[in-house]
C-alpha cells in the first residue's frame, strides 16, 4: 500500500504543490515525488510504501547506517566521521541534559554504537531498533538493552532524562503519533535531541534532486529549521537550541556526486561539501544537517 498524504503534518493545510522528483538510487531505482505544502512550506515524500512494504527500500548493502562495511572511500569516511560523531553526540547530551547521568532512550539506535559510549558515561541507556540484525549486533557486542519499534508505546510516562533520535525522525510513518508520545514519556525536565537533514541547507538548494538527503522513499518528511520549530512548537516543546553537524556536507555532497555520475565524484564531492561547510561557519541555519534540542513547555 502507498500511503498518499493529503494533510500537512506540520499545519494541517490539505494544498501540495509539485516540487521535485526524486530516483530511489539505493535499493529500486524508483521515482517518488516530493511536494510542498502550500502554506507552510513543509516537504514530504508522496505516496511513500507503508510500514510493512517499506522493508524491501532498505535492503542494499550501502545502506552503511545499519552496518558495519568498510568497503569504498565513502564507507571508510563515514566509518571515521561517525567516530567522530559520537563524540560530539554524547558532548551535546553532557552539555543540555539537567542531570550527569539518568535514563536514556535512543530511538533508532541502530548497531548501538551511541548506545554503548552512554553506558560508558553511566547513563542507563534503552535502544529502539527496528532492523532485528542491528538490535542482535547491539545486545551481543555491546550488551545494549535493544527493544522492537512497538515498545515506544509500552513506555511509561515521566520515566526518560533524554531521548535521542539521530537521522531517524524523516523515517517514520506516524510523525505527529511520535511527537506526542515523547512529550508523554519525557520527565518534565528532560531533553529531545533530534537529528535531521537540513531541506534549507545549502547543499540541498545545489544538489536539487539529486540531494542524497532527499533517500526516498525512506525519507518521508523533509525538514526546515522553521517547519521543525513549528511541528515542536504544536506538541509543546520549546527548541532551545539548534547545532550544526558539519561533517554531514562532505558525505552527503560526496553521494549527490555519485547519483549525479559524475567522474571522480567523491573528489569533486568533497571540495563541494567543503565549500558547503565554509559558508555555514557563519548560517549554520543552513548546515546539511542540524541537531534541535528541545525540552517541554
Ligand atoms: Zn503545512
Amino acid at each position: 500500500m502507498k500511503i498518499h498524504t493529503r494533510i500537512c503534518p506540520v499545519c494541517g493545510s490539505t494544498d501540495f504543490i509539485p516540487f521535485l522528483s526524486c530516483k530511489d538510487y539505493l535499493a529500486t531505482e524508483e521515482v517518488f515525488d516530493i511536494e510542498l505544502c502550500n502554506s507552510c512550506g513543509f516537504a514530504i515524500t508522496q505516496d511513500f510504501p507503508s510500514e510493512d512494504e517499506i522493508g524491501r527500500y532498505y535492503d542494499a548493502p550501502e545502506y552503511v547506517s545499519h552496518s558495519d562495511t568498510q568497503k569504498g572511500i565513502i564507507n571508510i569516511l563515514y566509518h571515521w566521521a561517525r567516530r567522530l560523531a559520537l563524540k560530539s553526540k554524547s558532548k551535546i547530551v553532557m552539555r543540555y541534559a539537567s542531570k550527569k547521568t539518568g535514563k536514556l532512550l535512543d530511538i533508532g539506535s541502530g548497531t548501538g554504537y551511541f548506545l554503548n559510549r552512554m553506558k560508558s558515561l553511566k547513563w542507563i541507556v534503552t535502544g529502539i531498533e527496528k532492523s532485528e540484525a542491528a538490535c542482535k549486533y547491539a545486545k551481543s557486542k555491546f550488551d545494549i538493552d535493544c527493544q522492537h519499534s512497538e515498545y515506544l508505546y509500552d513506555i511509561s510516562e515521566k520515566t526518560k532524562d533524554v531521548i535521542t533520535m539521530w537521522h531517524v525522525l524523516e523515517h517514520l510513518e506516524h510523525l505527529n503519533r511520535v511527537m506526542e508520545h515523547l512529550g508523554k514519556i519525557l520527565k518534565d525536565d528532560g531533553i529531545a535531541v533530534i537529528a535531521l537533514p537540513n531541506k534549507d541547507s545549502f547543499d540541498a538548494a545545489h544538489y536539487k534532486q539529486y540531494w542524497a538527503a532527499y533517500d526516498v522513499p525512506r525519507h518521508l518528511w523533509h525538514f526546515s529549521p522553521a517547519d521543525f520549530e513549528h511541528l515542536a512548537r504544536r506538541h509543546h516543546f520549546e527548541l532551545i537550541d539548534i547545532r550544526p553537524m558539519y561533517l554531514d556536507a562532505f558525505y552527503i555532497s560526496m553521494l549527490s556526486e555519485k547519483h549525479k555520475g559524475t567522474f571522480l565524484g567523491s573528489l569533486v564531492g568533497l571540495c563541494k561539501g567543503g565549500w558547503f561547510f565554509l559558508r555555514t561557519l557563519g548560517n549554520k541555519k543552513r548546515s546539511s544537517s542540524l541537531i534541535y534540542i528541545l525540552k517541554k513547555k
